[in-house]
């Protein structure tokens, strides 16, 4: 088949998706716990799981409780691949919207050849463009699915060493001071902290953890400085504080901005919200020094080898990062972890009700489980 006509015959498999009444965007489903649909041995789930907060989380984007995440799994021939996408307001996205998207293409992902899993992730992104959360979560479930049918973990199929695994950071939110002291306490088992920063409680948010511990922070400013003088001053300061790197300094559209800063600054810089898909990539080479990927921005554990390949190739360096999630997205994330200099992926130790134990931490080392696929397994009830 040419092209042309698979994009024909992909256009008709969205609107397949459309029939069945599940609008992309707009009210929740009808008997939206209705058992899945199912072809003779396929079936697809979806389910909103709420996660718990171990503290209240606050960034420059949003603070919060707890998060509502999108749950996929997807059965053939008695095997269960688990998928998460966690849905991120930045991109407007939420829980509900993201469930009515993986439910749009039910028809489309039952009836695949889950072996052309690259044709499956492009016909997915195309028929849920925007809907990042949705197409992670089924990326995910697909390629657990893969790698439990061959019987072998994700890293293995990607080639990789699971001793190349780098160390974690440990997020601190921000917080007052005490209490960011107290967290700071709490992570003590990681070697590096990665603190969120940009607003103007900075100075005293780094002065409170350089109260507590001497070892190296990475600062994360989430497009928090407006300002390129404002950013050059804060970063010169960040250099004196034993501040490894600085993500996202400005917003992500002031690209000449960042790129006046980068050239009067001595820290590095990372690319994160600048940085969501493979295509972004090669603009940010003299303005950022590394880019920060992410499962849930990007539509996937796919998409996200391609984006760590290509900045790689343009000698940027890689990290790996995630959202507030459970041990599904971020293992599936740590299953890549080999391929990069630097990890956050710390969002299942943020939450309270972690349903399933996955990658695990050891003094900040990331820990790959070596079950097939994602490795994952239940989480121990704790009664
Ligand atoms: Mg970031």
């Amino acid at each position: 088949m040419n092209r042309r006509d698979w994009m024909k015959t992909l256009g008709a498999a969205c609107l397949v998706g459309a029939r069945h009444g599940v609008p992309l965007h707009g009210a929740p489903l009808q008997g939206e716990d209705a058992p899945s649909a199912t072809t003779s041995s396929t079936a697809l789930e979806t389910e909103i799981v709420r996660l718990q907060l171990r503290h209240t989380w606050t960034t420059t984007m949003s603070s919060s409780a707890y998060r509502d995440t999108l749950y996929v799994r997807f059965t053939r021939d008695g095997i269960t691949g688990h998928g998460e996408g966690a849905p991120i307001v930045r991109y407007q996205e939420n829980a509900a919207g993201a469930r009515q998207a993986a439910e749009s293409v039910r028809d489309l992902v039952t009836a695949a050849d889950p072996w052309e899993f690259e044709k499956l992730h492009a016909e997915i992104a195309h028929c849920l463009s925007g809907q990042y959360a949705a197409q992670t979560a089924l990326d995910i479930a697909l390629m657990d699915w893969v790698g439990q049918k061959l019987g072998i973990p994700l890293y293995r199929y990607f080639g990789l060493d699971p001793n190349d695994a780098p160390i974690t950071t440990f997020s601190i939110g921000i917080d007052t001071p005490a209490i960011t002291r107290q967290k700071v306490r709490e992570a003590e088992s990681f070697p590096v902290l990665k603190i969120k920063v940009g607003l103007d409680t900075d100075e005293a948010t780094i002065a409170a953890v350089r109260s507590v511990t001497r070892k190296p922070l990475r600062v994360d400013a989430n497009e928090g400085w407006k300002n390129k003088e404002e950013a050059v001053r804060k970063i010169n300061w960040l250099a004196t504080q034993g501040v490894e790197f600085v993500e996202q300094p400005m917003p992500a559209q002031m690209l000449e901005e960042t790129r006046w800063v980068h050239e009067r600054v001595h820290l590095p810089l990372i690319a994160d919200e600048a940085c969501q898909h493979a295509g972004d990539v090669p603009k940010l080479v003299g303005i950022f020094d590394g880019v920060n990927v992410k499962l849930d921005k990007a539509g996937g554990i796919l998409e996200a080898f391609e984006m760590i390949q290509i900045a790689r190739a343009l000698g940027l360096r890689t990290m790996l990062g995630c959202m507030v999630s459970s041990s599904v997205s971020v293992t599936a994330a740590a299953h890549l972890s080999p391929l990069v200099d630097y990890a956050d992926l710390d969002g299942n130790l943020l939450i309270a009700n972690d349903p399933f134990s996955g990658v695990s931490v050891k003094n900040g080392k990331l820990l790959l489980p070596h079950g097939p696929g994602l490795g994952l397994r239940p989480a121990e009830k704790i009664s």
